[in-house]
């Protein structure tokens, strides 16, 4: 394998493809390093996207649809049960992000970029001046090092890129979510509708969750804030969920991963670098939905690594402008959704329970996901703009 790059891309998820294809796309030289042997596996995801939001980045492909969601559910501590249909626009889809985030790799590679698997990034590596200008890996077995004239830190919510880089990226434990889920089959679910169980019963500081993937299989797990473990394990939770709901049910995998609910880094550039997707914490602080937030994320960072690669312009006021594009698509957005997140964490069970029922007794027709967030945040008014801007 060739020593020099023009761009060095580190891990190999849906913001990294994106990130590496778009830096490829004008003709640079770009490698994508994966620690894992496979992309895509394992999977640590609840596989969740809305169709909208994917469908503005790349072309969808049926192969990697699960189930198509038009519905949600809502429980609340007292089991009230609030169905809401979603409006077009607000359809999502359970994808299969074995077939979908290879897929993208090889969109990635098929646009030019050379992805290796089983290529695990240990250090960066720094000009005389300070710049980022490589990577230290092992890649298939053999330490090298290899220069490149940007480093793109696409390694997730572990991310260690932006810390070698000397940017603040340790998290407070109330930004984070501890997430585990099992894949579980032998059930009745309607497939086509996502359902949340909301509460400290369920969730301390999150919510449970049912995706399902067909009438009969289901992605159920659930998040505990960072700053509510002491409750119990997430995994206690979940197991007592499913041998009380589907106690008949066959298991056929457990993950386990975090989930940054915070805002965006102040600093996602520097000389020689950007970071993007939940290394970048680009994920939806509301909902922890991260695969559509970081691969768009990804595609601003790979427009403006480009740009660069083409004036030969590495600096972190030059690649400044993809973290300015990134505020204006989604940044901002996630910075209400923060606020939301934060003011719902201030409810108690009897708050929710009484939520439920408000929403219950519109009619099932007049019922939206905005009109459920007003009402959610019904106690303190001044967030009504920040719900009526980010629905
Ligand atoms: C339990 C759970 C459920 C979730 N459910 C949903 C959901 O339903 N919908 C949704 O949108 N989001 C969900 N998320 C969040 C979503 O998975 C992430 O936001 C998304 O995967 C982020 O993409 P990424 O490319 O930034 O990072 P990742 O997908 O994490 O990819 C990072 C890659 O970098 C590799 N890597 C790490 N370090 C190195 C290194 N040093 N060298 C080389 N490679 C390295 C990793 O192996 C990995 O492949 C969930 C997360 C969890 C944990």
């Amino acid at each position: 394998m060739k020593s020099n790059w023009d761009v060095i891309v580190v891990g190999g998820g849906p913001a990294g493809s994106m990130a590496a294809w778009n830096s490829a796309k004008d003709g640079a030289s770009v490698l994508m390093l994966e620690k894992d042997r496979e992309i895509g596996a394992p999977v640590r995801c609840g596989e969740g996207v809305g169709e909208v939001g994917l469908s503005n980045i790349v072309k969808i492909d049926k192969r990697w649809i699960k189930a198509k969601i038009d519905k949600m559910n809502i429980i609340s501590p007292d089991n009230t049960s609030v169905k809401v249909n979603f409006k077009e626009k607000e359809h999502g889809y359970i994808l299969d992000r074995r077939i979908f985030d290879n897929d993208l790799a090889l969109l990635a590679s098929q646009a030019g970029v050379t992805v290796k698997t089983k290529s695990y990034v240990h250090g960066l590596t720094f000009s005389n001046d300070g710049f980022v200008n490589g990577v230290k890996a092992n890649v298939l077995g053999k330490d090298v090092k290899l220069n490149s004239k940007i480093v793109i830190g696409a390694d997730g919510v572990e991310s260690r890129i932006g810390r070698f880089a000397g940017l603040k990226t340790a998290f407070n434990m109330c930004d984070i979510g501890s997430c585990v889920q099992a894949v579980v089959s032998g059930i009745d679910i309607d497939p086509n509708t996502m359902q949340f169980y909301v509460g400290d019963k369920y969730s301390p500081g999150g919510y449970l969750w049912i995706f399902p993937k067909g009438k009969d299989i289901a992605n159920i797990g659930l998040g505990i804030l960072g700053d509510r473990c002491n409750s119990g394990r997430p995994k206690d939770f979940l197991d007592k969920f499913l041998s009380k709901h589907y106690p008949n049910s066959s298991i056929l995998n457990y993950t386990a991963g975090g989930v940054p609910l915070a805002k965006t880094l102040d600093k996602i550039v520097t000389d020689g670098l950007v970071l993007v997707g939940d290394a970048a914490r680009t994920v939806n602080p509301l909902s922890g939905g991260g695969v559509v937030s970081g691969m768009n994320n990804g595609r601003l960072a790979g427009i403006r690594v480009a740009e660069a690669i083409k004036e030969n312009n590495f600096s972190k006021e030059f690649l400044k402008k993809y973290s300015d594009n990134w505020h204006k698509a989604d940044g901002k957005n996630h910075e209400r959704l923060y606020k939301i997140k934060n003011f719902i964490l201030s409810l108690t069970d009897d708050d929710l329970n009484h939520i439920a029922k408000k929403v219950s007794a519109i009619p099932f027709e007049k019922r939206s996901v905005l009109k459920v967030f007003k009402i959610v945040v019904w106690r303190k008014p001044s967030l009504i703009l920040d719900v009526i801007k980010a629905f």
